[in-house]
């Protein structure tokens, strides 16, 4: 049975050209980078190395770069570090409704510690605007985390305003750009960060890898301790070989880029076109321009996103409803509610996320699959029953 994969914005595979670079570092390079012998020397050089392309893939001094075990502690550490060394200045953090739990549940967490919390709302694309983040800035406001891109819908948030009003107040700026990397741009000048987070596996690197930009100068302070790795922002000895790969893919991804980012809108296109002309009673998500080459969000009425990622994954189809990270619970995403769709639209949603592997011909074979299992579905829901008939008598 043909197989594709349409779930990149949970995992990517580790691209071959990042796996091979890894080889020798889990193998016979196998010091540790602080050791001053031969064998620690080779790989301290490799690290470094590695630092530099990721500094330069996102227009950061390599100073810039500390690595964690990903986008969770990154966010985690950006957050908790900004709070605790600015508790002296103020106590009030601002995010946004829409935002990955990695993100949510630091602020939250900080709000039991005392801190206090203003999540802002979204409109109906899942955007968050610069009005209203202007509007709950306060004496207290010490930091303002809002995501680059959005995980389930592809949004674009409006970064770069946000960031420049937060310099001009004297705020520190966190961005989440996991779902970014190697799809659009991410320079941490053009979206004024003071903080941003990325992560390996989400762009061709295996799991356990990531990255937290620190911009120089930042009143920020550890959240771990221990030795002196990463200029002490993030003890432990480096995950070598997590290091090399991510070094590799951000090489890879940012060469790319361009050429790229256009063909997976294509296929996006082409897959919300097919969709649209095909089955009726289905609505794309996240915002019509400002979103993310790869990723499509629909709202596919009258069937429960459970049987559809079911049918999907038997005919070969690996997709998602919302994100990842919640599919192990039935609670509608976050994101689509704070959207203002209802339970029952979110409970239907369907997450598909392109990357390098696919192409035209994985397109087409959805297409051709998706049709038959929404009318199968579709003729087994009571709602889409009694809504046909509500139709017919209109
Ligand atoms: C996947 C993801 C994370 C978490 O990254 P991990 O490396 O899996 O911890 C954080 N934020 C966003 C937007 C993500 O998509």
């Amino acid at each position: 049975m043909k197989k594709v994969y349409f779930d990149h914005s949970a995992t990517t595979p580790v691209h071959p050209i990042v796996a091979e670079e890894i080889i020798p570092y889990i193998t016979g390079k196998f010091g540790n980078p602080s050791s001053v012998h031969f064998l620690g020397r080779e790989v301290r050089k490799a690290v470094e190395a590695a630092r530099e392309k990721i500094a330069q893939g996102i227009g950061a001094k390599p100073e810039e770069i500390v690595f964690t075990s990903g986008g969770t502690e990154s966010d985690n550490m950006a957050i908790k570090g900004a709070a605790y060394a600015n508790c002296r200045k103020g106590n009030h953090i601002i995010t946004s409704a829409v935002e990955h739990h990695a993100v949510l549940d630091t602020c939250e967490a900080l709000k039991e510690e005392g801190f206090t919390l203003t999540v802002l709302p979204v409109d109906k694309y899942g955007m968050v605007s610069l009005a209203a983040v202007a509007e709950a800035i306060k004496e207290q406001t010490i930091v303002i985390s809002i995501m680059h891109t959005n995980n389930e819908v592809g949004t674009i948030q409006p970064v770069y305003d946000i960031g420049r009003l937060a310099r001009e107040k004297g705020i520190l700026f966190h961005t989440d750009a996991v779902q970014s990397m190697g799809k659009i741009p991410v320079h941490v000048d053009d979206l004024e960060a003071d903080l941003l987070t990325i992560s390996g596996h989400k762009f061709y690197a295996p799991k356990g890898i990531g990255v937290l930009y620190i911009r120089q100068g930042s009143n920020w302070q550890p959240v771990s301790h221990g030795g002196s790795q990463e200029r002490r922002q993030r003890p432990g000895t480096e995950n070598v070989s997590g290091i090399i790969a991510l070094g590799k893919a951000m090489e890879l991804v940012v060469s790319e880029l361009e050429e790229e980012s256009q063909r997976l809108a294509r296929l996006r296109d082409k897959i919300i076109q097919g969709v649209l002309e095909r089955i009726p009673h289905v609505h794309v998500n996240g915002h019509p321009i400002k979103r993310l080459p790869n990723l499509v969000n629909l709202t596919i009425e009258f069937v429960e996103g459970e049987s559809l990622l079911f049918s999907l994954d038997m005919k070969g189809i690996a997709a998602s409803s919302g994100s990842a990270c919640t599919s192990d619970s039935t609670d509608p995403s976050h994101v689509l509610l704070s959207m203002g769709i209802s339970p029952q639209n979110a409970q239907g949603s369907l997450r598909l996320s392109l990357g390098r592997d696919n192409n035209d011909e994985d397109v087409e074979y959805f297409l051709d699959v998706l049709a038959p299992i929404i009318d199968r579905l579709r003729a087994m829901s009571p709602f889409f029953q009694q809504n046909m008939i509500r139709l017919r008598l209109d």
